[in-house]
């Protein structure tokens, strides 16, 4: 099966010959990215859509029976912010493509966390999971969430409390 590397999370995307993933790494602007992408897929969104992301995004078009999925994210100048905001992005196209068991499975492997999140996704949690998702890989290289808590907003204290109760709970 073909497969695509989510480089952060450390998983292989399993993906369908009709599926296509890019990473396109660091831009200078979410917007000016935004909008190329848009016009490369003749695509459209609003503008509030388009000043929405602030640090990182992606994108899914369809060609015909093609399926595209893009990231893309800002240097942050800053390890831990730039591994949180990558770790987010990659989870959206892990959950959007039906695969978030993968990461569920790896945390508790890795980590021995158990945090399944596919119940939040479903009732359209969708920030929320990938927030926690972007977590995970911070802990993982010995980075404290609570450092980069100053740079992000609500929904990553939201996160961060979920995933410390998770820690909690696993060690109880
Ligand atoms: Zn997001």
């Amino acid at each position: 099966m073909k497969t695509s590397n989510l480089e952060i999370l450390g998983i292989d995307l399993p993906q369908s010959e009709n599926e296509e993933f890019y990473d396109d790494g660091f831009v200078e602007s979410i917007r000016d990215y935004k909008i190329r992408l848009l016009r490369d897929y003749h695509s459209y969104q609003p503008e509030e859509e388009l000043n929405r992301d602030v640090f990182g995004t992606h994108g899914m078009f369809w060609v015909g029976s093609k399926i595209i999925r893009h990231i893309a994210y800002l240097d942050q100048k800053d390890n831990a912010r730039n591994i949180n905001t990558r770790a987010h992005e990659e989870t959206h196209v892990l959950a959007e493509s039906g695969y978030l068991d993968l990461l569920t499975n790896k945390i508790l492997r890795d980590v021995g966390i158990s945090l399944d999140l596919s119940l939040m996704f479903r009732f359209g949690q969708k920030e929320l999971v990938s927030e926690i998702r972007g977590i995970y890989p911070l802990k993982r290289l010995g980075i404290n969430p609570r450092s980069i808590e100053k740079f992000r907003d609500e929904t990553f204290r939201v996160a961060l409390e979920i995933y410390e109760e998770a820690i909690q709970k696993t060690q109880a």
